[in-house]
C-alpha cells in the first residue's frame, strides 16, 4: 500500500513534553472545531473527516506530536454512509498547498454516527495507508454518543492513546 502522507527525511525538533508518557497534545479549540465538523455533519446523517495538521517533537521518551491545525473538505455521502478511503485523502491532501514552519500531517479524524468510536478495518485501512507505522493518530468522534478517542498504530494494530487537551 502507497504511503500518502511523505514522511521524506526529517528531523523532529527536541524538546520535552509536558507531561511525560503521553504522545498527542492537541488545543481546545481544535477539539472545538473537530467536534463541530461532526455535529454539523451528524445534521445530514453524515460521517465527516479531516486531517490534524501539527508539529512532531522528540525527547528521552521518544516522538510525539503538538496539534496546530485541522483541515477539512466537503465529501460526497448518501443518508447512510460516506465511504472513507485513500481515494478520499489523497483528495484531501491534494487541497493542501504547502504546510509553513515544519507543520505536517500528524492524524486524521472522522466521525461515527451513535456506534462509537472504535477503528473499524477500513478505518485501519486508512491510517496505515496514511502514516505507515510512523508516528499519525486517527482521531474517532461519535456526535450522538457524544464521545471521543484517539488511536495509533502499533504492530498490534490500533490501540487508545491518552492526550492532553491544552486551553
Ligand atoms: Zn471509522
Amino acid at each position: 500500500m502507497t504511503r500518502i502522507v511523505s514522511v521524506d527525511e526529517y528531523k523532529p525538533e527536541v524538546k520535552k513534553r509536558s507531561v511525560r508518557g503521553v504522545p498527542f497534545f492537541i488545543r481546545d479549540d481544535l477539539i472545538d472545531v473537530i467536534t463541530d465538523h461532526g455535529d454539523e455533519g451528524l445534521l445530514r446523517d453524515s460521517e465527516i473527516m479531516g486531517l490534524i495538521v501539527g508539529k512532531v517533537y522528540k525527547d528521552d521518551d521518544g516522538e510525539y506530536a503538538i496539534a496546530t491545525g485541522v483541515i477539512s473538505s466537503e465529501l460526497e455521502a448518501d443518508e447512510t454512509s460516506v465511504r472513507f478511503d485513500q481515494s478520499d485523502m489523497t483528495q484531501l491532501i491534494d487541497e493542501i498547498d504547502e504546510l509553513k514552519n515544519g507543520d505536517r500531517i500528524i492524524g486524521w479524524y472522522h466521525s461515527h454516527l451513535g456506534c462509537g468510536c472504535f477503528m473499524s478495518d477500513t478505518d485501519i485501512k486508512t491510517q496505515n495507508g496514511l502514516f505507515g507505522g510512523h508516528i499519525g493518530f486517527a482521531m474517532v468522534i461519535d456526535p450522538v454518543l457524544r464521545q471521543l478517542k484517539v488511536f495509533d498504530s502499533t504492530i498490534d494494530g490500533p490501540q487508545q492513546i491518552q492526550m492532553i487537551v491544552m486551553e
